[in-house]
C-alpha cells in the first residue's frame, strides 16, 4: 500500500442527477491539503456547510450512505467515495450544489475515468493506517459481516438473492488501484422493477433509469446492453463496501468478509471498529527506514475515548473561504 498521502493534480467537475432526488446537482471535487481527509461542502445555501466524511456523521443507511451536519444532508456518497478510495486519494474536497451526488451511470467508472485524467498528486505526509489486530464480527439477521487481520485491504462478498437472474454470488479481491479499476468500478447499482416502481410511489428513485441502474425484471434484466459482468451484482455490493468504509477516515489493513450485508452493517462494522480500539492500531511507513517497516503509532485518543475521529476530521472550526466559519 502506498506509503504518501495523495490529493488530485487538479480540480475535475461533474454534473448530472440524483438517483433518489430526480434533481440536477453539480459537483466539483478539489485538491486538499495533507491530513485533511475527504470532506463534502454544500455551496447552495446562504453559508457553506462542510460535511467530513465520516462515519459519526452518517445519517441514514436505507437505500443509500446520507452524511448530515443537523438538518443539511448529502446522500449516496458511497459511489465517489468509493472511486476516491479505490484511486488511492486521501484528501479531496467536494463542493456540490444539492443534496445528492449525481449517480452517472450507476458505478464508479465515470468517476474514476475522470479522476485518472486529472492525476494523482503526492504530497509530503505520510499515511496512517488502520490495521486490524484480532477480528471484529457482527451477524444481524442473515447477514454477517466481518473483519480479521490482512497485510493489504482484502474484501470478500457473498449475496444470495431469491431470483433466478441473481441467486448466489461471491467476489473476492486484493482492492489496489488496478484491481479496483478493472474488477469493481464499473459494476452498477441494480434494483427489482416491483422495488423500483415502489420506491417511485414514495417519492425515491426518482431519477433512476436503465440509463443508471440495472433494473431486473422477473425473467430478464430489463436494460438492453445486458451486464457488464456475469456477476456484476456481488461486485457492485463491493464497491458500495468500499465505498462506505472510506468514512473510516484511513485506509484500512483488513479482509473484510460481507455476506448479505448492506449499508447499515458496514455503518456497525465501523462502528464497532471504533467501539473496540483493542482490535486495531494505527501503523504508519516510518519516513527513514525500509518501506516495509510499518511503524505503530501510540495515540491518546485510544486511551482518552477511543475515538477515530480526532484524527481525520478537521478543527471544529472551519474558516471556509468566501463563507462563514462553521461549526464541523
Ligand atoms: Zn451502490
Amino acid at each position: 500500500m502506498d506509503k504518501w498521502q495523495h490529493t488530485l493534480k487538479k480540480t475535475i467537475s461533474f454534473a448530472g442527477i440524483g438517483l433518489h432526488s430526480g434533481k440536477a446537482v453539480k459537483l466539483a471535487v478539489k485538491p486538499a491539503e495533507p491530513n485533511t481527509g475527504i470532506r463534502f461542502i454544500r455551496t447552495d445555501l446562504d453559508d457553506n456547510v462542510v460535511i467530513p466524511a465520516s462515519l459519526f456523521r452518517v445519517a441514514d443507511t436505507r437505500l443509500a450512505t446520507t452524511l448530515a451536519h443537523e438538518d443539511i444532508q448529502v446522500s449516496t456518497t458511497e459511489h465517489l467515495l468509493a472511486a476516491l478510495a479505490g484511486m488511492g486519494i486521501d484528501n479531496a474536497e467536494i463542493e456540490l450544489d444539492g443534496d445528492e451526488v449525481p449517480i452517472m451511470d450507476g458505478s464508479a467508472a465515470p468517476f474514476v475515468h475522470v479522476l485518472k485524467k486529472a492525476g494523482r498528486q503526492r504530497q509530503k505526509s505520510t499515511r496512517l493506517m488502520l490495521k486490524i489486530t484480532s477480528p471484529i464480527e457482527i451477524k444481524n439477521g442473515e447477514s454477517c459481516i466481518r473483519i480479521e487481520p490482512c497485510d493489504g485491504f482484502k474484501v470478500s462478498g457473498e449475496i444470495d438473492f431469491d431470483h433466478d437472474l441473481v441467486q448466489k454470488q461471491s467476489f473476492s479481491i486484493e482492492v489496489d488501484n488496478q484491481n479496483f479499476i478493472k474488477e469493481i468500478a464499473s459494476a452498477r447499482t441494480f434494483g427489482f422493477l416491483h422495488e423500483v416502481e415502489y420506491l417511485r410511489q414514495n417519492g425515491k428513485a426518482l431519477g433512476g433509469s436503465l440509463d443508471n441502474a440495472i433494473v431486473i425484471d422477473r425473467s430478464e434484466i430489463l436494460n438492453r446492453e445486458g451486464l457488464r459482468f456475469s456477476d456484476e451484482f456481488v461486485r457492485h455490493k463491493i464497491l458500495d463496501l468500499i465505498g462506505d468504509m472510506a468514512l473510516l477516515g484511513c485506509p484500512l489493513l483488513g479482509h473484510i468478509t460481507a455476506k448479505r450485508s448492506g449499508h447499515a452493517q458496514h455503518l456497525l462494522l465501523m462502528e464497532a471498529i471504533a467501539d473496540n480500539p483493542e482490535k486495531w492500531q494505527f501503523v504508519r511507513w516510518t519516513h527513514k527506514g525500509e518501506e516495509s517497516v510499518l511503524e505503530k503509532v501510540v495515540m491518546g485518543t485510544r486511551a482518552a475515548g477511543n475515538k477515530i475521529l480526532p484524527y481525520f476530521v478537521p478543527p471544529r472550526v472551519i474558516p471556509i473561504a468566501g463563507g462563514a466559519a462553521l461549526p464541523a
